[in-house]
């Protein structure tokens, strides 16, 4: 297991085997306030509290997965089932037509603040390439 899982378990055990519900959980289950643009039994989508572009929504499984490399075979169909959300979101956000940029973060390196599996879907400028 690499140093960022272990972070992200540490973060999610409590006490023994309690676990802690991640951020992204506790508002999947509106316990945080959040301005969700769509949800359904398998995931949520919200806007991102600090935007980096007109429209930033983040999508996210109610499924704790801690990142895209976390996930296994178990998880083929909810993958599956995010993919095809985040075409559905985007036409919804008038993201369609100009096209827009979906971000998995992952780790460390990889810009990763949140330990649970979360798409980006950034739109409504021209995006950069290759990201910073
Ligand atoms: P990451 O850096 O893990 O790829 O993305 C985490 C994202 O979650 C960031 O873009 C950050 O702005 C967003 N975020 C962090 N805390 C909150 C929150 O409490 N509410 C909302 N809506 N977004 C959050």
């Amino acid at each position: 297991m690499d140093n960022f899982l272990l972070q992200a378990g540490a973060w999610c055990v409590k006490y023994g085997d309690e676990m802690e519900k991640t951020l992204f959980q506790k508002i999947a289950d509106k316990e945080i306030p959040s301005t969700m643009v769509y949800e359904d039994d398998l995931c949520v989508a919200f806007r991102d509290i600090t935007p980096v572009a007109p429209v930033h929504v983040l999508l996210v499984p109610r499924k704790p997965i801690p990142s895209i490399g976390a996930a296994t075979a178990e998880d083929a169909e909810l993958l599956g089932h995010l993919m095809l959300k985040v075409g559905e979101i985007a036409r919804a956000e008038g993201l369609a037509e100009g096209g827009y940029r979906t971000v998995l973060n992952t780790g460390v390196d990889g810009g990763q603040t949140v330990p649970h599996l979360h798409i980006h879907i950034i739109g409504g400028r021209s995006m950069q390439w290759p990201p910073g």
